[in-house]
């Protein structure tokens, strides 16, 4: 899967790079491993030492946020608010509390498809880890009984997370990346960087504009093609855009694909007729969360909730290899592979 993700990055960068007029800025890239995926930086400055600097701060931040945010690192907030599951309260820190009571706002938007108290079910089925398998229906039932975000407990003045019973736990797995983006942005803010461009496997920040001053155009990944090839293409700036997909993370068994997001409400891969679905918009946070969140609601629900939502555009994509944008979106997005249809 490593492969995939990075023939991503590569599409989404020979994009970032065309079109840089400026001869005297050469950007720094570079790559790292966190929160489970490639991150990849291309930093615009005149001045390289700074730029390295500055990714230098975003890596740490990253791994600061991972330490806090990871449901599978042993001594994380969210584990140790999982491990302390029906028997006590455990003080997290801000931005652990931000992180979930956002994904608590879409796991009411979405009626609980989209779950902060999702983990015992991704526990259950280990996708993207060596224990990966389909579950029986008991089990899977067992893991549903356990998921209610209702039963997760915010105390503002603590600062604590409490979950009322024993095999409850928290995922800020679809969430946590966009938060990541938004955090990244603060420092390239404050460091005065004029142009960069993050990508944190198939979340994409593009930071400003590219150094000439046009729009990024950023290429959104082909959901039936492993080989990083896009299906379209779209001009931003200073937005994020992030896709979710059942390509992304997902094993076979017997000709059928499971993948990573699962419906919390049914407790199996969603299948609501869609196979990616990309969201761009400001704010990191929301468009990770939005992705996931219509990628479960499927094509006609997850449209309406996105054209209601002011600022945030969409791209969704069909089993039936049609795509549909919001309305945002339609002189902008540009279909480039004609195995698709653009639905208008
Ligand atoms: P990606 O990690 O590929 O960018 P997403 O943002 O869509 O994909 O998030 C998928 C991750 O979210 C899963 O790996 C899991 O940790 C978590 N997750 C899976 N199903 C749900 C759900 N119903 N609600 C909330 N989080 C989920
Ligand atoms: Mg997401």
């Amino acid at each position: 899967m490593k492969k995939i993700v990075a023939m991503i990055l590569t599409i989404s960068l020979i994009l970032g790079i065309t079109g840089c007029a400026n001869k005297e800025i050469t950007p720094v890239s570079r790559e790292t491993f966190a929160l489970g995926t490639i991150i990849d930086f291309k930093v615009y400055d005149k001045d390289q030492d700074k730029s390295n600097q500055v990714i230098d701060e975003c890596i740490e931040r990253i791994k600061d946020i991972e330490k806090k945010m990871s449901a599978n690192m042993d001594n994380s907030e969210v584990t140790n608010v999982n491990k302390n599951a029906g028997k006590e309260s455990v003080e997290v820190s801000n931005e652990t509390m931000y992180v979930a009571k956002k994904s608590l706002e879409y796991s009411r938007i979405t009626n609980g498809k989209f779950n902060l108290t999702v983990y015992p079910l991704v526990n259950l089925w280990g996708i993207g880890t060596e224990n990966a398998r389909v579950p029986s229906q008991s089990e899977i039932d067992q893991a549903i009984s356990n998921i209610d975000y209702n039963d997760a407990v915010f105390d503002e003045t603590e600062n604590t997370i409490y979950l009322k019973r024993e095999n409850q736990g928290i995922d800020l797995g679809a969430i946590a990346k966009g938060y990541v983006g938004d955090e990244i942005k603060k420092i390239f803010v404050k460091n005065d960087i004029k142009s960069a461009f993050v990508n944190l496997g198939g979340n994409v920040m593009a930071y400003e504009t590219k150094v000439d001053g046009s729009k990024w155009r950023i290429g959104i990944q082909n959901p039936l093609d492993t080989r990083g090839e896009y299906l379209g293409v779209i001009s931003v700036k200073d937005k994020s855009i992030v896709t979710s997909g059942n390509y992304e993370r997902y094993f076979e068994q017997d000709g059928k694909r499971y993948h990573h997001i699962l419906d919390a409400t049914i407790g199996y891969p969603a299948d609501a007729g869609l196979i990616s679905t990309s969201i761009i918009t400001e704010s990191g946070i929301d468009a990770d969360a939005l992705s996931t969140s219509v990628y479960l609601m499927g094509l006609d629900e997850g449209m309406k909730l996105i054209e209601s939502i002011d600022g945030v555009d969409a791209i969704f994509v069909t089993k039936d290899k049609e795509v549909y944008t919001t309305s945002g979106l339609k002189d902008n997005f540009e279909l480039t592979n004609e195995e698709f249809t653009y639905k208008k």
